[in-house]
């Protein structure tokens, strides 16, 4: 008897403790908005009834008060590939429009930066160390709305728009839910919500930034809506003259949900999606903690590399986080640089952001702000 109570109230300090982890996801990360922030709007401004959900994020408006395009750039479309979320980040913290403007959303799937994928041993955050001493923090999330917000997940989930079938997990993910529905689940009122965004706007361009596993075909690439792909094709070969390599891959035709395929489908923006190459993702990988998401090096990559299992090269140097949300600074202010060449009244300057040669291999910290705001 005396162990059953002991027992018990094991359990109940378990769940305490464990409750307090689970919730502390739910705090969202700090971003500081930089000298180029004209405006935070939130994405419920575009679909009210996100308003108090857990798919309420907030959008950060850099307008020039200049003519110019609009580009809407997103991170954290999956919450575990944060190369895309600290590229949308350091947009936030460090970009000065002077010709046209960007609305950059880090968190897009706001809910599934609340959890981590199962089974996974994700950490939940990793730390990033900032010049001064202190540091930045940054939740890991997970690839799907969280469970707690959306269930049960359907056996097969159908696509409203086309009829397609997936995966029931897919039914949570953004990336899959394109072009949302007024009416729908949480994470079709997202994808909803963001198209209206695009609409309203009258977005130019959309950026999505992701990450994907070194043994995924489609990595170190630009996908890109038909009607984007002379724009990204500059871009690629653009950034190749300035020795990154960046591949390029039309959005599939019966692939239904995405962003590019749909929002490039249904509004007059070139959509276009941006993936690096994140050891953490994949299935071949060793220990699974906040080092492998910062550094990006692990043993079992460089052996499947040498045997070429991979579609990257991977040395004992791995990805690091720096080096990887490079790539997508690079590629994305390329296609800032480049937009006004293919459309009328479409150029975009944005001035503030680091180049690959002093974002890849740095300290990532020297381009996140305190976490006071500061002057620059
Ligand atoms: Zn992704």
């Amino acid at each position: 008897m005396r162990r059953g109570v002991a027992l018990f109230v094991a359990v109940i300090a378990l769940v305490a403790l464990s409750s307090g982890t689970f919730r502390s996801m739910e705090r969202a990360d700090v971003i500081v908005p930089g000298p180029g922030v004209t405006a935070t709007a939130r994405l419920s401004d575009y679909f009210a009834p996100l308003a108090g959900s857990p798919g309420e994020t907030p959008v950060y408006v850099l307008d020039s008060g200049n003519p110019g395009g609009t580009v809407v750039i997103l991170g954290g479309t999956h919450a575990d590939e944060l190369a895309g979320k600290l590229a949308a980040v350091l947009v936030v913290e460090n970009a000065v429009a002077r010709q046209g403007r960007l609305l950059v959303i880090p968190e897009a799937n706001a809910s599934a930066s609340t959890h981590t994928l199962p089974l996974e041993g994700h950490p939940q955050r990793v730390f990033i160390p900032l010049p001064d001493g202190s540091e930045r923090t940054f939740k890991l999330g997970s690839r799907v709305t969280n469970p707690l917000h959306q269930w049960p997940d359907p056996i097969v989930y159908v696509h409203a728009a086309s009829g397609q079938e997936l995966a029931g997990s897919d039914a949570r993910n953004l990336n899959r839910n394109y072009p949302g529905r007024p009416d729908g689940s949480l994470t079709e009122q997202v994808a909803y919500a963001i198209q209206q965004l695009v609409v309203q706007e009258e977005a130019d361009l959309v950026i999505d930034l992701h990450e994907a596993s070194p043994e995924y075909p489609v990595i170190n690439t630009i996908v890109a809506h038909p009607r984007a792909m002379d724009l990204a094709a500059w871009v690629a070969l653009e950034v190749q003259m300035e020795g990154m390599s960046l591949g390029l891959e039309p959005s599939p035709e019966s692939l239904r949900g995405l962003i590019h395929r749909e929002l490039g489908d249904q509004t007059s923006a070139l959509v276009v999606l941006m993936e690096s190459a994140n050891p953490a993702q994949g299935r071949l990988r060793g220990k699974t903690d906040a080092d492998l998401v910062l550094e990006g090096q692990d043993p079992n990559y460089v052996k499947a590399a040498r045997i070429g299992r991979l579609y990257v090269p991977f040395d004992e140097g791995g990805h690091p986080l720096s080096e990887r949300v490079a790539r997508h600074i690079t590629g994305l202010q390329s296609f800032l640089r480049n937009l006004g060449l293919f459309g009328e009244d479409q150029e975009v300057v944005v001035e503030g952001l680091p180049s690959y040669a002093e974002l890849a291999g740095s300290d990532l910290g020297r381009f996140l702000q305190g976490a006071e705001p500061t002057e620059h």
